[in-house]
């Protein structure tokens, strides 16, 4: 029997053991395409939430670059972020800062992934949040084979806050090993 367009099948995904959820599933609707695309966050420096934010915010900084975390701790080990100082995204990075990008982000992926707690570290940047440059740095706890993969960001809001002391600990840690390679 043909299936019904209005009930296409469900993508392999959810069976995958990384999926959080199980279940019966239901598709949403798809929406159809909006005619113009909505301004993001922050789009204008005077809006940005980064913009405003002084260093005493971040737990790093040097003359072109910040790094942060979320205030409070979430489920993976750590969660750090990585942003310009000034007001620019990916794309309007010059050669300089496109270079340091790079040496940076391999420096925190080495940094986080030393973390006792931690066996992997995925790099992100999703376009649509913040229209302030922001590369995130997720650390995939040790041992946890089915935090795997894309579906992590999920896990990070489901599995219980890490150990505050702990996070704070780790995040010093990183904001140390940031200064010693400086
Ligand atoms: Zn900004």
């Amino acid at each position: 029997m043909a299936g019904n367009p209005r009930s296409p099948k469900l993508p392999d995904f959810v069976s995958w053991p990384a999926f959080p959820f199980e279940g019966d599933f239901r598709l949403k609707p798809v929406a159809d395409p909006a005619d113009t695309e909505p301004p993001r966050r922050g789009e204008e420096p005077g809006d940005c939430a980064s913009c405003a934010s002084g260093d005493d915010a971040y737990l790093w900084t040097n003359e072109r670059w910040r790094v942060k975390s979320p205030p409070k701790p979430s489920g993976l080990p750590v969660v750090v972020i990585l942003e310009t100082r000034a007001h620019l995204d990916l794309g309007d990075l010059s050669t300089m800062h496109s270079a340091e990008l790079g040496v940076l982000t391999v420096r925190l992926e080495r940094a986080i992934r030393s973390l006792d707690s931690v066996a992997r570290v995925h790099v992100c940047r999703w376009g649509d949040g913040s229209a302030h440059l922001q590369l995130w740095f997720l650390a995939r706890p040790k041992g946890h084979l089915q935090l795997r993969g894309p579906f992590m960001t999920m896990w990070d809001d489901i599995l219980p806050p890490t150990d505050e002391q702990q996070w704070r600990e780790d995040l010093s840690y990183i904001a140390a090993w940031l200064n010693d390679t400086d």
